[in-house]
């Protein structure tokens, strides 16, 4: 708790430093607009918002803000944030954002990685100047488990704003040791964002994606409508697990598959440091070995020149750490790795029993000692600035590659790489399943990450022109028809709607559906073939595009559907606001 208030004074002090004070003076054009709406939720008794005028506003805005970048001046900050505590106050809030005007902001975690939920972007050009409310799920962050009787199987509903956290321990405690939620690795990511753009975590070798486990949801569309996946239909079922975020409707909640895990499961983490080669013949030989272990092992490699288990030590050099989970005992764990990777160092590799969610806790970046009562505090407590990208790697790279891949990182002790590996399970699921389509073939994602504090903020640019550097070189190792990115690790260098641009100014492309068009050059890289049948599926459940961001799928018939306010776009309220169930 008392690390919770540090926090928020920390956030409310760079916020007031670089924003100018907490209310006022920031011109985000946001006008009056937010009265409009407060007094709209007043009417509908939704009674947790804060306005700029409010003295909570900025840790309201904050709270979940996971990527610094975001939080200061330059970026757009909401008319009003608003907190719905049930499902009607969920669609009282999208529905009086619409009647105000306001496009619609909805945060869960708070963690992606270009702040769609809770700022709009430069890039959107016209959007930009539209005054936008952010609807925070946090409040909606119930988990009910279900565990069959012979705690083999079971289901969870997991309401959007819960946290992975929050979702794990709520099935290690309903289910003993027994059951599991495959999804990603950091405690504080929303359910809502993580599993609306696929979720791979440390099980998706065994289990698949999040996104795989999902067996129905609860959305509340533009009309407010509340629609189970019998009431959306199997296109729109399909889109919203993996299709991204912020594009469909607002997702209530999930009901996920729970999986049935070991008593004890074993974890390890290894550093190894050592010249450029020496790091570059061990990732070589990782890159042949871990897309291949048995589904049980996950073994993932960073590699960087200031990774944290060495300036633990003091020390700092390019190196290689190694994060495994096995599904079983030390002992099968060890025998596998003397068999297949031996290279790894096992004299030292001291891996752990332990249970899974201990386990979820020991790889969760939570601070030393922590426990897995701590999974469900929902604030990350070490933010930076970060800018990321992705790739996704067909064939293992030669040594001569990685020696000179690894040498550049060498020099950038800001930047480092997370390797994840795939393979087992993820490749059973076919690649048209769901919309992530990054299935068999693909052996590992690489995710490349340079992150930064306040300290040099002034270099952010150089910083992150290195990195795009860096991924610029790399191109020449990784497919390129298309160059494929995951959206949960969303990019916006790949590029950004412009929902009016098409057809204004000099230059008006007459082509019946521009803005799908343009949205193709990343929404292919994100979905290859499944591009287009997300497009059909938003034109189902969104045809005036009311969720939309600067990397949302739009509709055919694209802005046509929207009119246009003073401050920009704003959606079409075609009803008088009230909603119906279906
Ligand atoms: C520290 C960190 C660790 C991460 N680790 C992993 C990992 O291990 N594996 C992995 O796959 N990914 C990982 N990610 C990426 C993460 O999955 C995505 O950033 C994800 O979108 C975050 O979800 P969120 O709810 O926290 O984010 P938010 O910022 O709240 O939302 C992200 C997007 O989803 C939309 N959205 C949010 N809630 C809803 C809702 N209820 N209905 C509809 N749309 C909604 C938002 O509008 C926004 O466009 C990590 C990110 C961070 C910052």
């Amino acid at each position: 708790m008392a690390n919770l208030a540090l926090l928020s004074l920390v956030l409310l002090r760079l916020f007031v430093v670089q924003a100018g004070g907490g209310g006022g003076g920031v011109d985000d054009g946001i006008g009056d607009d937010g009265s409009l709406f407060t007094a709209c939720l007043a009417a509908a008794g939704v009674g947790n918002v804060t306005t700029r005028q409010s003295p909570a506003y900025a840790a309201a805005l904050l709270v979940s803000v996971q990527n610094l970048r975001f939080a200061g001046a330059g970026a757009p900050k909401p008319a009003a944030v608003v907190v719905p505590a049930s499902l009607q106050e969920l669609r009282d809030s999208m529905r009086c954002a619409r009647a105000a005007g306001l496009v619609l902001r909805l945060r869960s975690g708070g963690h992606s990685y270009e702040g769609l939920s809770y700022t709009t972007t430069t890039e959107e050009d016209d959007d930009r100047s539209s005054a936008f409310a952010v609807v925070d799920l946090a409040a909606l962050d119930r988990v009910d488990v279900h565990v069959d009787a012979d705690r083999r199987a079971g289901t969870a509903w997991v309401q959007s704003g819960a946290t992975l956290g929050q979702t794990y321990h709520a099935v290690a405690a309903a289910s003993g040791p027994a059951l599991a939620f495959s999804a990603g690795s950091c405690p504080t990511v929303g359910s809502g964002g993580h599993i609306a753009g696929g979720g791979f975590g440390l099980l998706s070798r065994k289990f698949g994606l999040a996104a795989d486990n999902v067996v129905d949801a609860v959305l509340v569309d533009a009309a407010g409508r509340v629609l189970s996946r019998a009431g959306m239909g199997e296109d729109v079922f399909w889109a919203i697990r993996g299709g991204g975020g912020g594009t469909w409707g607002a997702v209530y909640a999930w009901r996920v598959r729970l999986s049935a895990v070991p008593e004890r499961v074993t974890a390890f983490v290894v550093n190894r440091p050592g010249s450029v080669r020496s790091v570059a013949s061990l990732v070589s030989t990782w890159q042949h070995v871990a897309p291949w272990l048995p589904d049980e092992f996950y073994v993932s490699a960073f590699v960087g020149a200031a990774l944290p288990e060495l300036k633990k030590l003091n020390r700092t050099g390019i190196s290689v750490t190694f994060k495994g989970l096995y599904l079983g005992p030390a002992h099968e764990a060890l025998q596998i790795l003397t068999a297949r990777f031996p290279e790894i160092g096992l004299s030292d590799l001291d891996p752990r029993e332990m249970s899974w969610i201990e386990s979820v806790v020991f790889f969760s970046g939570l601070p030393e000692g922590s426990t897995v009562s701590d999974l469900t505090d929902r604030v990350l407590h070490q933010k930076n600035y970060f800018k990321a990208k992705s790739d996704y790697v067909r064939r293992p790279m030669t040594l001569d590659q990685l020696v000179r891949a690894i040498g550049l990182l060498s020099e950038q002790p800001k930047a480092y790489v997370i390797l994840d590996p795939y393979g087992g399970a993820m490749d059973r699921v076919g690649s048209g399943d769901l919309p992530f389509p990054h299935r068999k073939g693909n052996i590992h994602g690489i995710q490349y990450l340079i992150e930064w504090t306040a300290d040099d903020d002034d270099h952010k640019e150089e910083y992150m022109d290195w990195l795009r550097w860096f991924y610029d070189f790399m191109g020449e190792y990784v497919p390129k028809k298309p160059r494929t990115a995951y959206i949960n690790y969303m990019d916006l260098d790949l590029g950004t709607n412009n929902w009016f641009g098409h057809r204004v100014g000099g230059d008006v492309d007459e082509s019946p559906n521009p803005e799908v068009e343009a949205a193709r050059a990343w929404g292919e890289r994100y979905f290859l073939g499944n591009y287009d049948r997300l497009v059909r599926a938003k034109t189902l459940i969104d045809p005036e595009n009311v969720f939309r961001n600067a990397q949302s799928i739009p509709p055919l018939g694209g802005a046509q559907g929207m009119t246009r306010s003073t401050r920009g776009i704003s959606p079409k309220v075609t009803s008088n606001g009230s909603t119906h169930d279906s």
